[in-house]
């Protein structure tokens, strides 16, 4: 198969791999392991895991990409083309390089439409079975193997066991992070168990890290905590986290100052973190800081006071008296999953992320969805000169 062209010119055998006009995305994604040495076994490809092979009616094959909207359109292919399609979306196939079907398929494999299949052995076998479903989504990201080996050595801080905190730890779990640093200071009480999905009627009393560590070592055994019963009280009380990957702020207490000690241990670290909440209606996703590449908490709060004179006021009545905050199990899962998609596709290297410097705020009952970008602000108290300009680190 040739891409918009054809090894034999006619159309009996002709598979030219098109896009339709002018409706597609241009596919970015690369083959899964396209870097990698030639090995001595014969390599073995297969369809891209988020390709689905329609063969139309009309004689074309579409490789659809989200259930509908075609990726890339072979036209009218012949039966030697079908029959590779075919082993190609079901069982893979060996390619040998420089033959047959090498030609033929040479163009789809450039195309990342069709990727080497992933050394599953290369995972632990209960790994391979856990997340085998999962795997064609991080082929987008390189090697998926890889991918998912990484989030096993990956190590996440989580500041706050509650609705947030444990909707997204559950998400996090579930895809395969190793290890957790939870750190929380409060038992589970009835009025949490609106909205933290971890906790249920016999965990009343119980320390939430040590129920969420307890709920870690029922799910994955393979996964390490380190619950840490504990308040923060200013930044130092972070400084151990240096081992960590990513942070989550899932904690609102105290208001304002929490995040301000995030940001400066932050900084320090050189640890990305994630912050989100929720007013609902209206849910709050985001921003991501990511030190050396843009802004920081403190220039979010620059911009905050020049829009708002009375930032600093509206700040100390809140942290005097912090409001009773409303919250929604929904909602909570909705943020905290989202939180884990972010921290995710950050251990996988997938860069920016969504909410990189940038706030998205979403209103429940519409799923009306805008955003807001957070600049790096040179005159900020906290980052200074550090942040911005080294904006693609
Ligand atoms: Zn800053």
């Amino acid at each position: 198969m040739s891409v918009r062209g054809n090894r034999h010119g006619g159309s009996a055998d002709r598979a030219g791999v098109g896009r339709p006009q002018g409706q597609l995305a241009p596919y970015t994604g690369a083959p899964s392991t396209g870097g990698a040495p030639a090995a001595k076994a014969v390599p073995r490809y297969r369809l891209h895991g988020a390709l689905e092979m329609f063969a139309a009616g009309d004689g074309d094959v579409y490789l659809l990409r989200g259930g509908s909207g075609p990726e890339h359109i072979i036209n009218s292919p012949g039966p030697a083309d079908r029959a590779l399609l075919r082993e190609l979306a079901t069982n893979g196939l060996e390619i040998r390089p420089g033959s047959d079907a090498g030609r033929r398929v040479g163009p789809l494999i450039q195309a990342g439409a069709v990727v080497r299949e992933p050394d599953i052995a290369a995972l632990a076998p209960a790994d391979a079975a856990r997340f085998i479903r999962q795997l064609p989504y991080f082929e987008d990201f390189g090697d998926p193997v890889a991918a998912q080996r990484r989030l096993r050595v990956s190590s996440v801080a989580v500041l706050g066991c509650g609705g947030l905190g444990t909707w997204a730890l559950a998400a996090l779990a579930s895809a395969g992070v190793g290890r957790f640093v939870l750190i929380d200071d409060d038992i589970v009480e009835l009025s949490n168990l609106n909205r933290q999905v971890l906790y249920g009627v016999n965990d009343l009393g119980s320390p939430k890290v040590t129920c969420v560590a307890r709920w870690l070592a029922g799910f994955d055994p393979s996964i390490t905590v380190d619950a840490q019963r504990r308040c923060v009280r200013g930044p130092h009380d972070l400084a151990a986290l240096g081992d960590c990957d990513a942070l989550l702020l899932c904690a609102d207490w105290p208001p304002y100052e929490l995040a301000r000690w995030v940001n400066q241990a932050s900084l320090t670290l050189q640890l990305p973190f994630v912050m989100a909440g929720q007013q609902p209606p209206l849910v709050k996703l985001g921003p991501t800081f990511k030190p050396g590449a843009g802004a920081c908490f403190g220039c979010h709060e620059t911009r905050l006071r020049r829009e708002f004179a009375r930032y600093d006021e509206l700040a100390h009545a809140r942290i005097a008296a912090p409001p009773a905050a409303t919250t929604l199990g929904p909602a909570s899962a909705l943020i905290g999953s989202v939180l884990a998609l972010e921290v995710l596709h950050l251990l996988l290297g997938v860069w920016p992320v969504a909410t990189h410097d940038r706030v998205f705020l979403l209103d429940i009952r519409t799923l009306e969805l805008r955003s807001e970008a957070v600049a790096h602000e040179p005159e900020c108290a906290t980052c200074g000169t550090r942040g911005a300009d080294a904006a693609d680190g």
